[in-house]
């Protein structure tokens, strides 16, 4: 008898569906080819998003909760993120919850994607983003309100300092605690995964307190890893440096070649992943983690499109490259890579959807489904 491989998973709102339906009878068969069908998929589907609302009355049912904390690992579709009421987003929610603060998001150019660089063979970031504070642990206030005037008052009691008052408020902490795991995080993966450079991106020339000192608790735990990490670039040590984030978004486009591992606190990283993405074809081909101590939730960088919602045509790249990212975080690396390898000779062959076919003169795009089932036939091959 086969062995089991237990996986949680989501499968979404919007596009979740299309792209759930393209993608898992691939990673079932990476792992069944992989292991000489030693080894099989066992998947157990949990709610979440409008789904769950419609089924029990709850965006996030506690069965599912549950679930990811007993497994410990899940990959998941894009949710959309409600109006009005509940959650600000159950994406950021889930990531809270569980306390996944690491935000791994790698940009890797594959042959056959179109890209608006000359060179764009030399993309091969991985962002690490943190995942817990920041824009994620901000507070608003709105224009007006008794909280934004009183925030105003204490303000300019304190501190002299004068707002308009016709100014909406906003508060922006990042922790001393929050970026040493951060950076900690980024060190020792790039330890392990033989990286070269870690970039730590950040706007501390203007926010010296926030972006600023992240910056610096980033560089005093970097002081930590003499035997691995330098400031000058010494022979076979990853090089530490950081860049202001608006110059990082120009190196990324002019020097990609001298950027590996960028450390990004929370907002930066949200720009830079989409900005990263378009280098190499856009959103459809980016995929991501959300990894704390414990608990790992997979899932691509785009969000539920919903305007391709049940069309079948959405780029499934994303979401199988999270599947590729969550096989080889479960221990299962020859099942991930012959899903990465499935991938790119699928796109090195002209097989694309729209999004990227629009790119590039003469290429007719398949369908979503049709995309997932060119990729199995590689698996199968492979
Ligand atoms: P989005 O869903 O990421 O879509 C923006 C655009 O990106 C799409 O219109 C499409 O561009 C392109 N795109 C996205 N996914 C693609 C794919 N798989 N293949 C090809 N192209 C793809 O962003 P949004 O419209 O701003 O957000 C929609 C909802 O998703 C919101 O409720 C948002 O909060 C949520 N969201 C969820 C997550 C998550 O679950 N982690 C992340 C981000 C956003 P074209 O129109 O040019 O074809």
């Amino acid at each position: 008898m086969p062995s089991n491989v237990t996986i949680c998973y989501i499968r979404g709102d919007g596009v979740g569906e299309d792209i759930w339906s393209a993608s898992h009878e691939v990673l079932e068969e990476a792992v069944r080819s992989a292991y000489g069908g030693e080894k099989r998929i066992e998947w157990i589907e949990l709610l979440a998003g409008q789904k769950a609302l419609d089924h029990s009355g709850s965006l996030l049912p506690d069965e599912t909760v549950e679930a990811i904390r007993e497994k410990k690992v899940a990959i998941k579709g894009p949710l959309t993120t409600p109006v009005g009421g509940g959650f600000r987003s159950l994406n950021v929610h889930l990531r809270q919850l569980f306390d996944l603060y690491a935000c791994l998001r790698p940009v890797r150019y594959l042959e056959g994607l179109p890209s608006p660089l000359k060179r764009p063979e030399h993309v091969d970031f991985v962002i690490v983003r943190e995942n817990t504070e920041d824009l994620y642990r901000g507070i608003e206030w709105e224009e007006g309100t008794d909280e934004a005037r009183e925030v105003l008052s204490l303000l300019k009691e304190r501190t002299g300092t004068s707002i308009s008052a016709d100014s909406g408020i906003g508060v922006k902490p990042i922790s001393r605690g929050g970026t040493r795991r951060i950076a900690k995080w980024a060190i020792e993966y790039a330890i392990k995964n033989k990286r070269k450079v870690i970039t730590v991106v950040h706007k501390g020339n203007i926010m010296k307190y926030t972006e600023g000192a992240f910056r610096k608790w980033s560089y005093e735990v970097a002081e930590e890893y003499p035997d691995a990490v330098s400031f000058d670039g010494t022979e076979g040590k990853i090089l530490f440096n950081d860049r202001i984030a608006d110059n990082m978004f120009m190196q990324a486009i002019l020097r990609p070649e001298e950027y590996d591992v960028l450390l990004c606190p929370n907002l930066n990283g949200d720009y830079l992943s989409d900005a990263c993405a378009a280098l190499i074809g856009g959103l459809g081909v980016a995929p991501g983690a959300n990894i704390g101590d414990d608990i790992a939730i997979f899932e691509p960088t785009h969000g539920s499109a919903p305007k391709y919602a049940g069309k079948d045509v959405i780029n499934p790249t994303s979401f199988l490259l999270s599947g590729a990212m969550l096989l080889s975080y479960i221990g299962l690396p020859e099942a991930a890579a012959k899903v990465e390898r499935a991938v790119e000779s699928t796109l090195r062959s002209g097989i694309m959807t729209y999004d990227l076919a629009r790119q590039i003169q003469g290429i007719t795009p398949v369908a979503c489904s049709a995309f997932g089932k060119e990729v199995k036939k590689m698996v199968a091959q492979s």
